[in-house]
């Protein structure tokens, strides 16, 4: 076959012009797949935690749970609370597959994260870890979402990412299902770090889809710590209102 440039020229149009929005279907010019008004309409996540952006009535305040016990991360950064549309947006993303819709979040939350960056509110993290996926739940999904989004992240925010640090050695019950005090005991012991990457004086950022109590990340940043780590972040998409809610 040979090559056909007008032809190609005007697919290239038309893909350009008739791009639609992942959220209202309506056409948009924006690049990131989603329109003005339905970026706007997101639940952003306002005045929070400055540990674990729970949503609290006023910013600058930790929350009593990070009091009490002080998490091994030093804060999470999250675009959303975990509520319409965004709930449904990750949840068709992971669990139907729907992978534009992830990357177009990831985009976002890419964008987010280089804002604050620019203006010195955050420090860039030597390395992006994706929560490791336990082996029984990968097998049944065939792929974890949080490394996706880790992938696109890191190339988003040309920071390198590491996904064999990070060990999940014992399949553990699905954490959604468990209240805060039996996911703490799961958690104890689920993950190890390889021993092959130099972790002493760096700085990581774990990335996962949603936080809800912070027990995983807790756990995985208190081991990155414990072998020496200078700062672990946690970067999701969204963060649920309440623990455990
Ligand atoms: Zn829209
Ligand atoms: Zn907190």
């Amino acid at each position: 076959m040979h090559c056909q440039p007008d032809h190609k020229h005007q697919v290239y149009i038309w893909l350009k012009n008739e791009q639609t929005c992942l959220i209202c279907d309506e056409v948009t010019e924006s690049v990131d797949c989603v329109c003005n008004v339905c970026e706007i309409e997101l639940p952003w996540l306002m005045e929070q935690c400055d540990r674990c952006a729970l949503p609290l009535p006023m910013d600058g305040l930790t929350c009593g749970q990070c009091l009490k016990r002080p998490p091994a991360f030093k804060q999470v950064i999250a675009p959303w609370s975990y509520s319409f549309p965004v709930d449904s947006l990750i949840s068709r993303f992971k669990h139907q597959a729907r992978w534009p819709l992830g990357r177009m979040l990831a985009g976002l939350l890419g964008q987010h994260l280089q804002h604050r960056f620019d203006n010195a509110e955050l420090s860039r993290p030597d390395c992006l870890l994706p929560v490791p996926m336990a082996r029984k739940r990968l097998r049944e999904r065939g792929y974890n979402q949080a490394l996706l989004l880790t992938k696109w992240l890191g190339t988003h925010l040309d920071i390198p990412l590491n996904d064999h640090l990070l060990l999940r050695p014992q399949d553990t019950v699905a954490q959604q299902d468990l209240d805060a005090k039996t996911r703490k005991r799961n958690l104890r012991d689920a993950f190890t770090l390889a021993c092959d990457t130099p972790i002493n004086g760096r700085h990581f950022a774990l990335v996962d889809d949603v936080l809800t109590t912070g027990a995983t990340a807790h756990s995985l940043a208190r081991l990155l710590i414990n072998a020496g780590a200078r700062q672990v972040d946690v970067y999701c998409l969204a963060r649920t209102p309440k623990p455990g809610g």
